[in-house]
């Protein structure tokens, strides 16, 4: 999961980003307005959390000019406790959902599951064969055994699950694994996924390489029959 921070106070910014990376998400930072516009016009995020106090352009104007092009990106607005103009305005302006300042990280964490299980119309979980994936829990488990993996390769294998039986290339997931100031060379992709095949074997789900193109997850009926 890709999330990218637009918040202008340092500390705030900080916090964020450590906790949401220890949590197994990619995250980029900007710390202003005009970049968290460009940002999200130009890439692939997962969530937007948007200060609306930036300097620039504001974060009203960087979420109106998103829905504008009718970008559907869930994104959490961050306002100041007696910013109660500034919530109404946000949502209106087609916020998702808003926390004031200050906040405690673990109420971030929920409002954040609870906004990209809505995204992902998947309130209970994705499931590929045997292998399922609560993005509430953060735990995948292999015929209902829980499945022991870095927060990596759990953040690999989402990627994975949530394109199942189709091909997601190598800088795919660079690009959903790592944020701009994080180095993930595509060696080390291989590594999480050879792991993460080792993991995934015993239930018969694969992850097939498709040379130059990417890999592709793949149900155990699937396999087979792309054996035959
Ligand atoms: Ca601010």
């Amino acid at each position: 999961m890709r999330i990218l921070i637009a918040e202008d106070d340092p500390v705030i910014a900080d916090g964020l980003m450590h906790a949401l990376k220890k949590s197994g998400c990619a995250v980029d930072h900007v710390s202003n307005g005009a970049d968290a516009d460009a940002a999200v016009a130009r890439e692939q995020f997962d969530l937007l959390v948007l200060d609306l106090g930036l300097p620039k352009m504001s974060g009203l104007e960087v979420l109106r000019r998103l829905r504008t092009r009718k970008n559907s990106l869930p994104v959490l607005i961050l306002t100041a406790q007696d910013g109660l103009e500034d919530r109404v305005a946000g949502l209106d302006a087609g916020a998702d959902d808003y926390l004031t300042k200050p906040f405690a990280l673990p109420e971030l964490e929920a409002r954040i599951r609870a906004l990209v299980r809505r995204g992902t119309g998947n309130p209970t979980g994705i499931s590929v064969g045997p292998l399922t994936y609560s993005q509430t829990e953060r735990v995948a488990r292999l015929n209902g055994e829980l499945l022991d993996l870095s927060a990596r390769e759990l953040a690999l294998l989402e990627v994975l699950m949530l394109r199942a039986g189709r091909v997601v290339s190598k800088d795919q997931l660079v690009e959903q694994l790592c944020g701009w100031d994080e180095e993930v060379s595509s060696n080390a992709i291989e590594v999480y996924v050879h792991r993460l095949r080792k993991k995934l074997e015993p239930g018969g789900v694969r992850i097939t390489t498709l040379r130059g193109l990417g890999y592709s997850l793949q149900k155990p009926a699937a396999a087979t029959a792309a054996d035959g």
